[in-house]
């Protein structure tokens, strides 16, 4: 066996292992139909999809997406790092139409009409069961002065991978030899707590290999780099020392379009590429459908079954839960992914009347430190029934940086991809 096939073989015994005690129930799910909608096509809402359909083909499963295809923000630092294309995280939706039946809408959805069970885009009204919403995250500008329409262009945060993943792909590219490039950080908790700093290191990367004369400076507007701080660091001082610049305690607080200036506190700092990462709150379908207590940025869950806390019969899963329920789990698509199988396996359950099992959840967040080293950090968690909240059961570091572990990040991906769409 290769690296690629024992790491596909773990990865298929969890799902196993998670599946196994439903293989004896498995035919009483079968007499069991029903409706679920699942909005956003993401990571979250494609692995409840198929989890559902893998449990119970006969259940009727439509996902309301806006987007056309599915673009992974997991690897799109590589696009940005210039070691990968965007065509290389790019992926379409067509063996999950045709050979899982799930069906697609392709619209915005916008309202929930709770008592009738519907929820609404512009040319549909569709009927649920059960609901589960994987929306992700909201862009949230606010605090940022002077920000206007024009500014997501002179600013991209491609935090969200598609047009703007490309657009600071080619602004890197095109860096002028000498220039100053400006990676901004928002306060955590915000999706993909390392991946600010892997993005810091590729681009690094690049500009030491294309452009040594270009600085790069992080502001960071917490006060140390939030996830796998020493290895990053030390991968930073080794390879780097010559073109970042890392400010902690520096948040943006505002812009000037015309000059390409982010203003902190304390600077303003005229760049020639600026990728400014705003703070993020839960996706605005949510707050919009009052799924979201009055002054808090995430939606709180029953993290046994992910059952919203205001609901019955709706769902929330991904980036947009919010820590104090569901316990402290990284917004990771990983995460999102066990997530969505947990709360899949839920519905299924609830459809049958039958009791739902006790939740586990793993994730391993990779970063690369150059094109050539990984680092990684993984955690496995379970259900802690005193605190009702997901607990770690353990957790490790990587001992240092290294190629096997770069290597195992392709493989992870490439893993977890065909898990949630082939
Ligand atoms: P998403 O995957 O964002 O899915 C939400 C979907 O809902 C979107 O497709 C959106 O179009 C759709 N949607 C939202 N609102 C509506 C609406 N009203 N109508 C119709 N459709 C709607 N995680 C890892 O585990 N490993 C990594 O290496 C990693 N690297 C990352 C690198 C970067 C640069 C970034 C930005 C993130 C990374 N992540 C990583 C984090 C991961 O991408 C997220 O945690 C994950 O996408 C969350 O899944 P989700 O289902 O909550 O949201």
């Amino acid at each position: 066996m290769n690296r690629r096939q024992l790491l596909k073989y773990f990865f298929n015994l969890s799902i196993l292992s998670a599946s196994s005690s439903l293989m004896k129930v498995n035919t009483s799910f079968a007499k069991h139909s029903g409706k679920v909608v699942i909005l956003g096509a993401g990571w979250g809402g494609l692995s409840a999809a198929k989890t559902i359909k893998m449990l119970n083909p006969s259940i009727d499963v439509t996902i309301i997406e806006k987007n056309k295809n599915f673009q992974s923000c997991p690897i799109s630092n590589w696009v940005i790092g210039q070691i990968k294309s965007m065509e290389d995280i790019t992926f379409s939706f067509n063996t999950l139409k045709n050979k899982y039946a799930i069906n697609f809408i392709h619209e915005e959805a916008s309202q929930i009409d709770f008592d009738k069970k519907k929820i609404s885009t512009n040319n549909f009204n569709i009927q649920y069961d059960k609901i589960i919403l994987s929306p992700g995250i909201m862009l949230d500008y606010t605090n940022i002065e002077n920000w206007n329409e024009n500014s997501y262009e002179i600013f991209p945060s491609a935090w969200k991978a598609g047009n703007e993943t490309i657009l600071l792909s080619q602004q890197i590219q095109n860096v002028k030899d000498g220039g100053t490039v400006v990676l901004s950080i928002p306060l955590s908790p915000y999706r993909c707590p390392p991946g600010p700093y892997e993005r810091a290191s590729l681009i690094s990367s690049y500009l030491k290999r294309n452009k040594k004369r270009t600085k790069l400076i992080v502001l960071d507007a917490n006060e140390k780099i939030v996830s796998k701080g020493a290895l990053f660091k030390e991968a930073w001082d080794e390879y780097y020392s010559d073109i970042i610049e890392y400010r902690p305690n520096s948040g943006v607080v505002g812009v000037d379009n015309s000059s390409k200036t982010l203003m902190t506190d304390f600077d303003d700092i005229k760049c020639d590429v600026a990728n400014l990462i705003p703070a993020q709150s839960v996706a605005s379908i949510l707050r919009k459908n009052n799924l979201v207590a009055q002054g808090q940025n995430w939606a709180s869950v029953d993290p046994f079954d992910f059952s919203s806390s205001f609901v019955k019969d709706v769902f929330i899963i991904g980036d947009s839960t919010s820590q104090s329920s569901v316990g402290k789990v990284p917004k990771s698509g990983y995460i999102a992914n066990s997530m969505g199988k947990v709360c899949g396996l839920a519905v299924v359950s609830e459809l049958a009347d039958l009791e739902k099992l006790t939740p586990s959840m793993i994730n391993t967040c990779y970063s690369l430190v150059s094109p050539e080293e990984g680092i990684s950090v993984s955690a496995v968690y379970t259900y802690g029934s005193k605190d009702k909240k997901i607990i770690k059961i353990t957790s490790g570091l990587s001992p240092n940086r290294s190629e096997l572990i770069k290597d195992n990040a392709w493989d992870w991906a490439q893993n977890i991809w065909e898990d949630m769409l082939l």
